[in-house]
């Protein structure tokens, strides 16, 4: 396995306003992490942050979820401001909730943009109906325009991310009615991750067939303002269907003989996660496998090293044991639907293989004898 490059470490000091059906880091309500466990934080990761450049690892602290929920935010995001070792993005996304709820909106976005942000992204689902059924809140299409309104007025821009469901393209003309009047500066449309979990085993009802974006495929792709990125997916659409990915695999069964050698051909990525209870897991956002440890009773050296013993990456992400299980085409031949139309953000060829794996794992779970690791498959 190739060596490890980049590690996301994953803060997560509060949860979401929401709980979103197609959300792949299970994003929902948790509590706050308190200041001074955020200080500890900082202290971890700015020391793991350096042992790992030792290794010619790169580390990038991440604040997950909505971290605007958190009463004391702009105290935690002054702390960051001082960390040389910690820059927010300037883009980060929003459900805008909190920017329409909090009475300090103002005094939170100058903070976003004393940290650096400049600009906010904000996922849309559909009209009013569609959208707060996705999100699981009543007032939340009218939350995020008034979010849109103000992150406008502090001079942030603003950048609309299109989540295409099948309910979507049920209401398309409306839909594009509500984006026009949000007047985002920038725009794209995606499609959901599949991710093992069960909300996005749940999702699959509401995921896009070939046959539901057709009519609108060419709209979808000038919608993009990124050509390149998002553009092209939309023009080549047909490619990420499932029928397409079985075919590939029949015709590359040398590239499909393990899990491992699929493995070794994606990017390297590891995401560790931390709670509001200093607990470390392997994961992202609140989608966790193996508990790594814990700040105060484990060091950041010694997080490292379990860190580096799971699985990387990206789509795989640690979640199976994948030297126990059959081949890659054998389980797809198992579990695959050959003329599939879904459509799957299908990154590296490999989203449409978690699928398949997450399927005949569920129907076919590891031998009992040999305990995988917590929250495994
Ligand atoms: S998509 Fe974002 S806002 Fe929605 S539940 Fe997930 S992390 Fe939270």
């Amino acid at each position: 396995m190739s060596e490890p490059t980049e590690i996301t470490f994953d803060i997560v000091v509060s949860g979401c306003a929401a709980s979103c059906w197609h959300c792949y880091v299970c994003g929902g309500p948790t509590t706050f992490m308190p200041t001074q466990n955020f200080e500890k934080v900082c202290r971890f990761v700015d020391e793991f942050k350096r042992i790992a450049q030792a290794k010619e690892i790169t580390v990038y602290p991440y604040l997950d979820l909505e971290p605007m929920l958190h009463p004391e935010i702009s105290e935690l995001l002054s702390l960051v401001r001082v960390a040389e070792w910690f820059s927010l993005p300037s883009c980060i996304p929003t459900t805008g909730m909190p920017i329409a709820a909090r009475e300090d909106w103002e005094r939170v976005l100058e903070s976003y943009w004393g940290a650096g942000v400049r600009q906010l992204e904000f996922t849309l689902h559909g009209p009013e109906e569609i959208h707060n059924r996705a999100v699981s809140r009543k007032n939340a299409f009218q939350s995020h325009r008034e979010a849109v309104r103000r992150a406008k007025r502090c001079g942030f821009e603003t950048k609309l991310n299109l989540m295409v469901s099948k309910p979507l393209l049920g209401r398309f003309r409306q839909t594009m009615e509500a984006v026009d009047r949000n007047e985002y500066d920038y725009q794209r449309a995606a499609i959901p991750h599949y991710a093992p979990n069960e909300r996005l085993r749940r999702f699959e009802r509401h995921r896009p067939q070939l046959r539901d974006v057709t009519p609108y495929q060419e709209l979808l792709q000038q919608f993009c303002n990124d050509e390149a990125r998002d553009g092209e997916f939309w023009r080549d659409i047909a490619d990420f269907t499932e029928q397409s990915a079985y075919r590939e695999l029949l015709s590359n069964e040398d590239t499909y003989m393990t899990y491992r050698q699929v493995i070794e051909t994606l990017p390297t990525w590891y995401f560790v996660a931390v709670g509001p209870d200093l607990d470390i897991w392997y994961g992202n956002g609140l989608h966790r496998t193996a508990k790594l440890g814990h700040i105060g009773r484990s060091s950041p050296s010694e997080i490292l090293d379990k860190v580096l013993k799971e699985h990387p990456n990206f789509a795989f992400g640690g979640y199976f044991p994948i030297d126990r299980l059959p081949s890659p085409i054998e389980v797809a031949r198992l579990v695959a639907k050959p003329i599939g139309d879904r459509i799957y953000q299908d990154y590296d060829n490999c989203e449409i293989h978690v699928m398949w794996l997450d399927q005949y794992l569920m129907k076919h779970p590891p031998d009992p004898r040999f305990p995988t690791k917590k929250g495994r498959p």
